[in-house]
């Protein structure tokens, strides 16, 4: 029997309507290049969008064409988001951190017809250009009066482009599986690939992720989102806050600048905001050497590598925020799981607490996640068995843009992470599979031992490796950055981990260094920090 419901599409059209219906005059603010604080309402937002749209086809910008966007997230982003996939086109988010020829290869695979580049990357992309033949133009995000001197061919400037332009625009029925946007993983090996949402995939995830114990969204919530733009469609926030009416608050090129996040969240009462754990520190570092509170937060998200305790602690304890784990990835659009402490979690004794608090947490609706051993068979939720991430659903990716074939045998994506769930169904990321150590059969988290050193007052980063060792086949090896003036020595840090982890578990041998690598996307990278030591010998 046919259900007697209605089946309007999902797309991200019916959230810009939404909003523009339902909120008109909750407010957009941004920190730009050219302005240090803009403001306007959804309603301005979305009536830019028209003329944007307006634009795009009269720069001759086609349905199903790809248009590049490498700009930090502000109002002028927001608005690429929604005139690019509301008009039927597909909004490739390009990191500006990735190396050249990452930058390159990407335009080039992801066939981008147009770029819409932040002032701040004009000199970037000047160098590039002849690497890109079948990029048709270029857009600088600004106004005639900040119109940067620049060599770029077919340039535009945003405001003079759109200025003219009707707001009235008639948006096309999009199917909901039409792609929307596209994101390429930084990927530690080979080259970057290519993950393509659809309509229905965002909607889904917008609606997922802002349920009570994920993001939580609310029309009375102020929202920052500090996870770039170019990372994973910024979480997805860019389209679930304006779904559940929120006020957005967005920090521009200034997303490691404590002083500028700390005016920004007292002046504008930020409530929730998102971001990488490096951001974290900056702002915390910051509240420390000022002084200054942060009142209005009420919670942080924090995710995309493993959250450091001392992070969650001092969040919590000095100003009274909720810092919250949450894991995910490109290719899920990125949420799999969340994190949400309860009352009765904050009354456990500190210990286990804290094992809670540094988990990440439990798969949101929309998320089929399971843990497989070598065999591939499915491993019980009892806090201790640990095999690979499996997970499926609709906003997972089922392939690689222009790659599909085998993707997903058995109809599960491979995440490369290693964990195990706990009986309360939160999952504990223990290493990522390329960098778990095995020591005498057994195995041992990197991760781990990293949380713990990172926990050292005297460290200021630290990874460990696998190195081969005769008689366990591997060993640890801690590679330690020491803070400023700090004579923190090997034995100090090795007596640390004593009475935290198994006797075997605790590194074998340190090695200081000034600084680790780290891939474009700022986390270690394990690759390049294994190669430095592949010929390491054990002292003994
Ligand atoms: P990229 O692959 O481009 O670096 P992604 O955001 O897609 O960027 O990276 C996803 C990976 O990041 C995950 O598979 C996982 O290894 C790691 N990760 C993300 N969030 C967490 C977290 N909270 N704890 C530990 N690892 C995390």
């Amino acid at each position: 029997m046919l259900s007697t419901m209605m089946e309007p599409a999902l797309t991200i059209t019916s959230v810009m309507n939404f909003a523009k219906k339902n909120y008109p005059n909750q407010e957009i603010i941004s920190v730009t290049a050219d302005n240090p604080l803009h403001r306007y309402t959804y309603k301005d937002a979305f009536q830019r969008v028209g003329k944007l749209a307006n634009a795009l086809v009269e720069l001759g910008a086609k349905p199903g064409d790809v248009i590049g966007t490498m700009a930090w997230n502000d109002y002028r982003h927001l608005e690429l988001y929604y005139g690019i996939s509301c008009s039927g086109m597909v909004c490739h988010t390009i990191n500006p951190r990735l190396f050249d020829e990452q930058i390159e290869y990407i335009v080039e695979h992801a066939e981008d017809k147009f770029l819409f580049v932040d002032p701040l990357f004009v000199t970037k992309i000047e160098a590039l250009q002849d690497k890109m033949p079948n990029v048709l133009g270029f857009i600088v995000l600004t106004s005639e009066d900040n119109m940067p001197e620049t060599t770029l061919r077919n340039v535009h400037c945003y405001e003079t482009l759109i200025a003219d332009k009707s707001d009235e625009f008639v948006w096309p029925e999009l199917q909901e599986s039409a792609a929307s946007a596209l994101c390429y993983t930084s990927g530690t090996t080979g080259n970057p690939k290519g993950v393509v949402y659809s309509h229905r995939s965002t909607v889904l995830h917008s609606y997922a992720s802002s349920m009570p114990d994920a993001f939580a969204f609310s029309r009375n919530d102020v929202v920052m989102p500090i996870v770039p733009m170019f990372h994973v469609n910024g979480w997805g926030i860019v389209y679930s806050a304006p779904m559940a009416g929120a006020k957005l608050v967005m920090p521009g090129p200034k997303m490691a600048d404590g002083k500028v996040l700390t005016t920004l969240i007292n002046q504008e009462k930020i409530t929730m905001s998102a971001g990488v754990p490096t951001v974290w520190l900056a702002l915390l570092d910051y509240l420390e050497q000022s002084g200054e509170s942060i009142d209005s937060l009420k919670r942080v998200t924090v995710g995309g590598a493993a959250c450091p305790l001392p992070i969650f602690k001092t969040f919590y304890d000095k100003y009274g925020v909720e810092a919250e784990h949450a894991w995910g990835m490109t290719e899920m659009s990125p949420l799999g799981t969340y994190n949400k402490m309860s009352s009765q979690d904050r009354e456990l004794p500190e210990e286990e607490f804290n094992q809670k608090l540094l988990r990440q947490g439990r798969p949101i609706y929309g998320v089929d996640l399971r843990i497989v051993n070598e065999n591939g068979d499915e491993l019980p939720w009892d806090g201790t068995s640990s095999g690979a991430v499996q997970v499926r659903g609709a906003f997972v990716t089922a392939g690689y843009h222009k790659q599909q074939a085998d993707f997903t045998p058995g109809g599960w994506f491979e995440t490369g992470d290693v964990a195990f769930m706990d009986e309360e169904s939160r999952m504990q990321i223990t290493d990522r599979t390329k960098d778990i150590i095995k020591s005498g059969g057994e195995w041992i988290s990197s991760i781990e031992l990293e949380n713990l050193a990172m926990s050292h007052p005297a460290v200021a980063e630290a990874a460990v490796i696998g190195v081969a060792h005769e008689k366990w086949t591997e060993r640890p090896l801690l590679v330690v950055v020491r803070k400023p003036d700090s004579g923190l020595t090997a034995q100090d840090i090795l007596k640390f981990y004593q009475g935290k982890v198994a006797t075997w578990w605790i590194p074998t041998e340190v090695a200081f260094v000034v600084e680790l690598a780290h891939t474009a996307t700022g986390k270690l990278d394990k690759k390049t920090i294994r190669q430095w030591y592949q010929d390491y010998q054990w002292q003994d």
